[in-house]
This record gives C-alpha cells, structure tokens and sequence, in this order.
C-alpha cells in the first residue's frame, strides 16, 4: 500500500450487502410463506454440499478492493462451492426456501443472482480466469429436492457488472461519508445544548463518558429534573464524532419516554447535525391498516425497494425523521412508513424506538444484532421496566379458547386444519388427564421441563396453515386463526430458549385452559445485547437498589453504579407516613374505614388537586362508596378499568391550574408513572398499601426462583416490586424546581426497617401513628410554610 493508501479509511462490505443495496428492487410481501431459520439454512448447505463430486470446494472466501478518493472498500464473501470437474470452474449459490423455485419471486432471484455473479467475479479475478459458470441452486426444505440452473459468463460482463454495482454503492457511501465529516465537525463544536448544567448533570455526563472508554456499563439513578436524557444522550454524541460510536439506540418503555427523547434530539438540532429517526408501532402508522403487507392489496408495498432507492437522496435532506416526517414522505413517495422507519435506521445515528426492537426475541432488528459491525450504545430509559418486559418477551402462552373459535368459523372442507386443531384440543385434553392426577386441589401443574407430546401437534398446525393460509384470507376466523398461528410460532421459538430460567405452566383452573412457557429470569439475553454493544446505559429515577437491578437485568453485579439527588429544592416536599392502616388481604375490610378517614384527612389540609392510588381496582371503589356516601362534597374522578386512549387524557385534562379533583387510581396501572401533571395541577399523591403484586402461581414461581439464586425470594419477587410502584406513584408529584407538594403513605407494614429502609433519603419523611401528631397537624405545618 502507497502512504496514500494508507491515510484512506477501510470500510468493509460484505457481497450480499452490496447486491441487496444495489439489486434490491421488489416489493414488501409478508405474504405467509414460511421461511427457513438460519439453523434449517445451514443444513440444508450442508446437505447440498454433501451430494456434489469430491473435487468440489465449499465455502470458498472471495476479496475484493476498490478504492476511491477517499476510502478502501474491502468487498467479502465466502462462495457456496465451486465445481471444478468442468470444462471451465462453475460458481454454486445455493438458496434454500420451503417455496418451489417457480414460487420464488422474480425479484428475489434477480438479487440472489446478482450476488452470486459478484462471487464469480472475484473467484475469476482471484484465479486469472476469462470465463467462469454461474449455477443457482434452489433446495426445497421439504424434503430437500434441488432445482438448478446455469449462466454463462466471460470477465468482461463480469466485470462490468461488477464495477457499477460499486459505482453506485459507494455514490451513496460517499454521500454518507460527507454527512459523517460534517456531522463529527458539528458535534466536535457542539456546547451542552442548554443554558447551565443543573446540580449534578454535569457529573452523571461523565459518568457515562467514563463508562465507555471503560467498556463498562453503567446503571445510573437520577430523579425527575435532573435532565437525565440529554445529561445520557450528550455524551454519546461527542463520542460520535470521536469514532468511538457507529450508532446511538435511545430505547423507551412508553410513549411518553419516546416524546421525551424526540424533544432533546430537536434541541440538539438547533445547534447540531446529526440524524435520528423514530421508530413508530406498525399499528400506529400504517396507512392500510385493514390490508395486508403485499403488493396487491398495498400501493405503499409495491415496488417499495426500487422507490425507496431513487427517492434516498430526497429524504436524506431530513435530520429528523420522527412519526410526522416518515408519513408525509411514505404519503409523498408511495412508501410504507413502517418500513421506511425500518430502513432509515441503517444510515441515521440516533434511532429512538420501543425496547422490542432489541430485546424481543422475534421482533429485534436482526439487521443491526444478528452479525454486528457497529459500534453501538444501548441507552435505557426508564429501565425499571426493562426485566418485566423482557420476561414477558421471552415467554409464551397458548390459549384453548383459540382452538374453539376458529374451529366454529372454519370454512367447510377444510379437514386438514381441522384435523390439526383437533389434534392440538386433544393435547390439551390429555394434559389435562394426566396431570389432574398429580395435582388434584391447585389445578395448575409446573413443571422444570416441558412435557412430550406437545410439539408434534403445533408443527403440524403450522404446517398446515403454512400451506393455504397465504392464498385463503376471506374467511370469518381469518384474524383469529392469524394470531393463533403467531401465538403457536412464538410458543415453539421460545422452546429453543427454555432453560432452568424456564417454567412449564399448564393452567386448568378458570374455563379458558392456557399452557405458557414462561421466563423467569432474562438476564442471561439482556446481558448478550450488552455484550455485543460498546456501552449499555440503564437509567431511571427509581432503580435502586442497584443490586437488585443489576442481578435482575443483567445477572451480575460486575457494571457501575451511579446515584444522583434531586435537584430541586428538597424543602418543596413534605413525606407523611400512617402506620393505622392494614392492607393485607384478611385484614381489608377492618381498615377500609379507617383509610379513607386518613385519607381525608390528607386532602382537607390544602384544596387542590390530589391523586390517591390504591392496591386494586377493588379496593378503589370501596373507597369510593365511603366517598360518595360520607364526603359527596369531594369532587371524585375515578380510573377504570377498560380505559382507551381518549379517556386517559381526558381524565388527565380534568387536572388544572383551579381545579380540586381527587384523582382515584391503582397501582401499576396507567396513571402510575408517566404522566405530568406540573405546578398546581396535582399538588399531593396519597398512596394505600406497599404495592405488593398478586399473590399467584407466576410471582411465587418467581419467589422460589430467586430464593434459589440469591436468597431473596420475596424480596425479589414482591417487596422491591411493590417499592418500585410506590416510588413512581410518588414521583408524580414534584415535576418542576417550582412544583410543591405532598404525599402521605399510608399502611401499617412502614413499621418495619424492610420496607422503610427504602425510601429516598432525601425526603423529608415523618412517621405518624395513633400516638404522636396527625396528618393534619405535620402538613398544617408544611403548608403554612410553603403557601403559595
Ligand atoms: S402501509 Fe401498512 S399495509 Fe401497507 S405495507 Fe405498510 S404496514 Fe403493510
């Protein structure tokens, strides 16, 4: 290599990137066509492989170099096989489908051609060769037959081929290499995109700094208003621009944590280049809701790739790329706005999205996870969430009740899907027998392994949906017989998974039977996502105790640990604790009266707006008719159960500036983190109990799990749970350095240290009992001092 060489940057490029960049002209089709796992791939090479003479060379690895001004480009690939008993070498690229190779869409050859006859260049180039065969192979899974054909081409064709392909991949390279130049100078230059650092921001950006070039990850609880998502974000930029980051993922839990992220990235805009795009739901920005993803049924999915394509320079005039932005664009250009979310995440730096996207074991992006060559950081917001959401992600549940619907609905003359539903029933039914004897009183049987006998009758399900369902979707049980498909195709995914972090669940207790494979512990995947990353931040205002959350996420203690204080004025909030009241299940109806006496009590000090949280939907409205029936004059608003959308934000539209409502909600539920009610549209939040969750099967499986691990099974499995809701619940309350406000805890379990011992210590706490002052007396005190 020249000194000039040597200056250039090398950026490597594998041969199927190059042909699916430059080749890739299709539609999106989703239609069912079921699709080898890469582990069926495999063997069906090696089985391909196996029949060919012995002369033959398999996984031949093939190199390309193409420079240009500014860069090399090392072009990769490792070649199926080359046949050498022929008058001149034949270049094999074998495809493995459980479609026909006529049931193959055109376009899909077109690509797999097109990478085969980039391998064939560089075999011939590497060889000296001026003629060389190209023969593609399809392998049906089903029985592995193999459809073959050949093409014949000499260097010249070859190489032209070749050399545009490049031409026109590295136009766009270079476009994106332009835009990293000027986007590592703009966030080089870049100052704290805000006035001052508030107390402690500064310090919690250098923490994460720290981390990175410690290749350590980080967990990091910093309370409301310490601006917690730039203080993370910040840092992550400037490494950015150091080349010590490819790609920032920005990953929520909810919407609002979405919002929240959006705002900073403009923020940054106004002073920075960078480009982020968020990733929407498919469900919330589909312009077809009612169609299905194929080019017959969705203008927006025809000839999507060959749009996207011409159009790539127009919308890479955009920096931000949030919900607004990709519709108009999908609207403008006839593209999907799902997938062009999708898509716009390979070239952007920022990518705001759902945890899913890399933590569920179905929907992460594989483009990114799968065989990563970035350096990424995964920043997580309100990561108290992240166990629970990744349990539920690495589980399954099949429910019998889908069996008996969809077995109604069937169109007639349908036997083979009947006759595998059926089958299914039947395992339910024998479950059932066999397991009743075992269990006689619970009727919920768990066991370390899943039992034999259930596999077999869901391949065959799938199977037989596999076949039809792609070309019959007219039919009343279509929907029901989709999301069962999905249900039985997640069950037998996440059987690759079950471990001795697993429980097999047979539940005949209520009417619908349910067999559920569930997750206890996922940390061993959340821990392989950090791994492969360069940083992994997880952040909240509540996670502590950090032993807790770091056995719990990523299965060790081995990451820092950070904690910062409220930045706001500590004298705004005033803590009252009531011992009076028992929330335990027995005890209950003693105390309801009691509760809402105090409760009462909490509210009468100061008009204004309150919301009181309670352990359950049941427990809410006993307290409600005491309310309506004693205290009519409280002006109540209540949550319910089947809430949408509208109501929740008109509930919280109630709360003003002059209103006084008294908000009743549960733990947990929608109202519990989240929301923002500042200044005088919520000034107190009472909390009734410890926020336990439901005794049951599931949480005492927890129990005895984490008792096995680390000795601290209800701790695990309930308290530190219930402590998480209490602190969220309370967090409602001081939103801004101006807010003032209070909130009273009431049940009789703060007696003891366990329970206690948890909350922040930086509020001003007082415990009340029977003996010493009131409610009243304590926040008499405080609001005098604090009327505003
Ligand atoms: S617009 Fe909707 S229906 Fe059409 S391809 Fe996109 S997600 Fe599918």
């Amino acid at each position: 290599m020249t000194e000039e060489t040597i200056k250039k940057r090398l950026y490597h490029v594998s041969v199927k990137d190059l042909a699916e960049f430059v080749i890739n002209h299709g539609d999106i089709d989703y239609r069912y066509r079921k699709s080898a796992t890469a582990i069926e791939g495999i063997r069906a090479h090696q089985t391909i492989q196996k029949r060919r003479p012995n002369d033959y060379l398999a996984e031949v690895t093939v190199e390309g170099i193409y420079e240009t001004d500014d860069y090399i480009f090392s072009i990769k690939g490792r070649i199926d096989g080359v046949f050498l008993d022929k008058e001149i070498p034949v270049v094999e690229e074998i495809k493995s489908s459980y479609l026909a190779m006529d049931e193959i869409k055109e376009s899909d050859k077109f690509t797999h051609l097109a990478q085969a006859k980039i391998y064939a260049y560089l075999y011939a180039t590497q060889k000296d060769l001026s003629f060389i065969d190209v023969q593609m192979t399809y392998v049906n899974l089903m029985g592995f037959h193999e459809e073959s054909y050949l093409n014949h081409f000499d260097l010249i064709q070859l190489s032209e081929f070749y050399h545009l392909c490049l031409e026109e991949y590295c136009a766009w390279q270079n476009k994106l290499f332009e835009w990293e130049k000027k986007r590592n100078k703009s966030l080089n230059d870049l100052e704290f995109p805000f006035k001052n650092y508030r107390k402690g921001q500064r310090e919690l950006s250098v923490s994460v700094y720290r981390s990175l070039l410690e290749e350590k990850n980080l967990f990091l609880q910093a309370p409301t208003g310490l601006g917690k998502t730039i203080g993370v974000l910040f840092p992550n930029l400037k490494a950015l621009a150091e080349n010590k980051l490819d790609k920032i993922f920005y990953l929520t839990a909810k919407n609002m944590g979405r919002v929240v992220a959006e705002e900073t990235i403009k923020i940054v805009l106004e002073s920075a280049e960078i480009k982020a795009v968020v990733i929407t739901a498919k469900d919330k920005t589909c312009f077809n809701l009612d169609k299905a993803c194929e080019p017959d049924s969705c203008s927006y999915a025809k000839d999507y790739y060959k749009k996207l394509k011409d159009v790539l320079p127009k919308l890479w005039e955009n920096n931000l790329f949030n919900q607004q932005t990709i519709e108009k664009l999908g609207r403008e250009y006839e593209l999907c706005p799902f997938e062009l979310s999708l898509d716009l995440s390979n070239w952007v730096d920022v990518i705001i999205c759902d945890y899913n996207y890399v933590y569920d074991p179905i929907v992460y992006l594989r483009r990114f996870f799968d065989d990563n060559k970035l350096k990424y950081s995964l920043l997580v917001d309100e990561s108290h969430n992240l166990v629970d959401r990744a349990r539920s992600s690495y589980s399954a549940a099949v429910n019998r009740d889908w069996i008996k619907k969809i077995k109604l609905n069937l169109p007639e003359n349908h036997n083979v899907m009947m006759e595998s539903l059926e089958k299914i029933d039947q395992q339910f039914k024998s479950f059932k027998k066999r397991f009743s004897k075992s269990i006689k009183f619970e009727k919920v049987y768990v066991d370390k392994v899943i039992p034999r006998g259930l596999v077999t009758p869901f391949n065959s399900f799938i199977a037989a949906v596999d076949n039809w369902l792609a070309d019959e979707n007219s039919f009343e049980a279509y929907s029901e017989l989709k999301e069962f498909y999905f249900e039985v195709n997640r069950f037998l995914k996440m059987r690759d998974f079950f471990n001795d972090k697993y429980r097999f669940i047979f539940d005949f207790s209520k009417k619908n039977w349910a067999i559920n494979l569930m997750c206890l512990d996922p940390s061993q995947w959340i821990k392989e996502k950090a791994d492969a990353s360069s940083l992994a931040v997880y952040f909240s205002a509540t996670l502590k105790p950090f032993d807790y959350f770091k056995k719990t996420i990523e299965g060790d203690c081995e990451s820092y640990d950070v904690e910062f204080d409220s930045p706001f004025n500590q004298k705004n909030l005033k803590v009252v604790v009531n011992t009076e009241v028992s929330t335990k299940y027995k005890e209950r109806d003693e105390f309801y009266g009691v509760a809402a006496q105090k409760i009462v009590e909490f509210i009468s000090v100061k008009k204004g707006n309150y919301i009181l949280y309670f352990p359950s939907f049941a427990y809410l409205e006993k307290i409600k008719e005491i309310f309506e029936e004693q205290y009519s004059e409280i002006n109540l608003l209540s949550q319910s159960r089947e809430m949408t959308v509208v109501d929740r934000n008109d509930f919280l539209n109630s709360f003003h500036d002059t209103s006084e409502i008294i908000g009743l909600a549960v733990m947990g539920g929608s109202f519990g983190e989240g929301i923002d009610l500042v200044g005088n549209r919520l000034i107190g939040v009472g909390v009734v109990g410890v926020g336990l969750p439901m005794v049951c099967v599931e949480n005492n499986l927890l129990k005895d799990y984490f008792d096995e691990q680390y000795h601290k099974g209800f701790e695990y499995a309930y308290q530190l749970p219930g402590i998480q809701k209490i602190l969220q619940t309370s967090g409602r309350v001081i939103r801004s350095e101006n807010d003032v406000g209070v909130i009273c805890l009431i049940d009789n379990r703060y007696k003891q240290s366990s329970y206690l011992k948890h909350l922040p210590k930086y509020w001003d706490t007082t415990m009340l009992s029977s003996n010493n002052r009131t409610i009243k007396e304590e926040l008499s005190v405080f609001w005098n001092q604090n009327n505003n």
